[in-house]
């Protein structure tokens, strides 16, 4: 079948890689021309494990490209996958603006029946009116089927995500639409729930609601076993055995960040209040993880009696590893609350950059960890990319002025940490 991506982003590109794996063809289309240059000379402009091996694969066997010319590819098109951005307003309710958009270019340039999946998480209801947006921009009435597939990747892990998802969402009206997307997954190894339009919108924000509520359990929680001196990771290891709760996102931390939760949860949030209905615990989620990168920030600062002048390592700028991914992340908070406090700052991360460059205080970004780290009064762990396991901290203990490590991902070992003459401190680790 001839597919076209519309917004060649994370998801648009993995999309446009799993459908060309299962044998369409396949036009990755995006009005950003600067991606799209990189993307057809076979450079993935984001990190993304393993990935640009596969991009290369498919141009090179012509099944895959990718265009700026949206005219083009959408009248050759037989089923186009919506996957531009839906990034928050000030209010919390998702900007639609690049969906409404990409709908009126379909239905421009539409020349025959096209069945269009929605990718792009939006809010109940959105389906049905990329069904309005596209026919009202159609020169002529045509055929459309618009049909909501809510994404599940994780960037770090999208490929595998995409190729061995848990389950596949489909919401339609009609019930040919949805087989008609069935078979351009073929084939298939996981539960396919076919539902309605405005369920399967709902199920991508439940999702996500659930599992950033996980985090704030357990990041809340961590306070708790701070004040009683009692280790969370091993509170967690022990509920975790528990299949009804299971190990997954069960770790405290400085809070979770990316294009997806915290977006996601404000939009939920917006939708219950525009009906009036109160989600009050999806509210508290939200307030634990907004102040969780101070609660451990203020472990730093109490360390160091104050940061005027101190020297502050910060490893990790990503929202999690495996993805130079900063959006959200609550790293930059902890790197803003540093530069606020006076504190001289030196950044490191394996692949992520430094994306404020235009604010006022900057810190110094090195290309390494143990330059971040010479000279340090302290250091706080924001990423738990697997390098940082791998450095040797013993020498770098005897390279820090002093060895304050707070551990923002209860990555390392604190045992370890202290033996080697660290004055270490996790999350909900003493
Ligand atoms: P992104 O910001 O990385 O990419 C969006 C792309 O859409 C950009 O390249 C942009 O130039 C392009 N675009 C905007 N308007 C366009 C138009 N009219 N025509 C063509 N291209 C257009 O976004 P993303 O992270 O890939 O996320 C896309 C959607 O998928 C969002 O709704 C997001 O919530 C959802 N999602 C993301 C993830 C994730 O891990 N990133 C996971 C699941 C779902």
């Amino acid at each position: 079948m001839n597919v076209v991506v519309m917004g060649t982003g994370y998801v648009g590109t993995t999309m446009a890689l799993l459908l060309a794996e299962r044998g369409h063809r396949v036009t990755g289309l995006d009005k950003d021309l600067d991606k799209i240059g990189r993307l057809q000379s076979g450079s993935l402009y984001f990190h993304e494990p393993g990935m640009e091996r596969i991009l290369r694969q498919y141009l090179h066997r012509g099944s895959l490209t990718f265009t700026g010319n949206a005219e083009e590819a959408i009248a050759h098109a037989e089923a186009i996958f919506i996957c531009v951005g839906t990034p928050a307003l000030p209010d919390g309710t998702p900007d639609l603006s690049y969906v409404r958009e990409a709908s009126a270019m379909i239905g421009r340039h539409m020349k025959s029946h096209l069945l269009v999946v929605v990718k792009s998480t939006v809010p109940v209801g959105t389906s049905e009116n990329i069904a309005r947006w596209i026919r009202s921009a159609q020169p002529e009435p045509l055929e459309v089927d618009v049909v909501s597939n809510p994404e599940f990747l994780r960037e770090g892990s999208a490929w595998q995500d995409a190729t061995q998802p848990d389950r596949i969402i489909i919401g339609a009206r009609n019930p040919q639409a949805a087989w008609r997307l069935r078979n351009l997954y073929e084939p298939i190894y996981c539960p396919v729930l076919v539902t309605d339009p405005s369920t399967a919108e709902m199920v991508k924000y439940a999702a996500n609601g659930f599992l950033a509520a996980k985090i704030s359990f357990i990041n809340e929680l961590s306070r708790l076993c701070d004040k009683l001196n009692i280790n969370v990771d091993e509170v967690s290891a022990g509920i975790c055995y528990d299949s009804r709760i299971g190990p997954s996102l069960m770790k405290a931390g400085i809070g979770y960040g990316g294009s997806c939760f915290p977006k996601d949860v404000s939009a939920l949030l917006a939708t219950a209040k525009q009906h009036n209905c109160r989600l009050s615990i999806l509210e508290r989620v939200v307030r634990v993880n907004e102040t969780q990168p101070g609660y451990v920030l203020d472990k730093l600062i109490r360390g160091l009696g104050g940061l005027d002048g101190k020297t502050v390592a910060v490893l990790g700028l990503a929202f999690k590893p495996n993805t130079d991914d900063t959006r959200e992340s609550p790293s930059l908070r902890i790197v803003r609350g540093l530069l606020n406090r006076r504190a001289k700052v030196r950044v490191h991360d394996p692949v992520a950059k430094w994306p404020q460059a235009r604010s006022k205080r900057q810190p110094e970004v090195c290309a390494a960890a143990e330059q971040a780290l010479a000279g340090a009064d302290a250091a706080i762990l924001c990423t738990d990319w697997p390098e940082y396991g791998r450095l040797d901290w013993g020498s770098i203990r005897k390279t820090m002025r002093t060895p304050l490590f707070i551990d923002g991902r209860n990555m390392l070992d604190a045992e370890k940490m202290k033996s080697l003459g660290f004055r270490y401190e996790g999350v909900g680790i003493q």
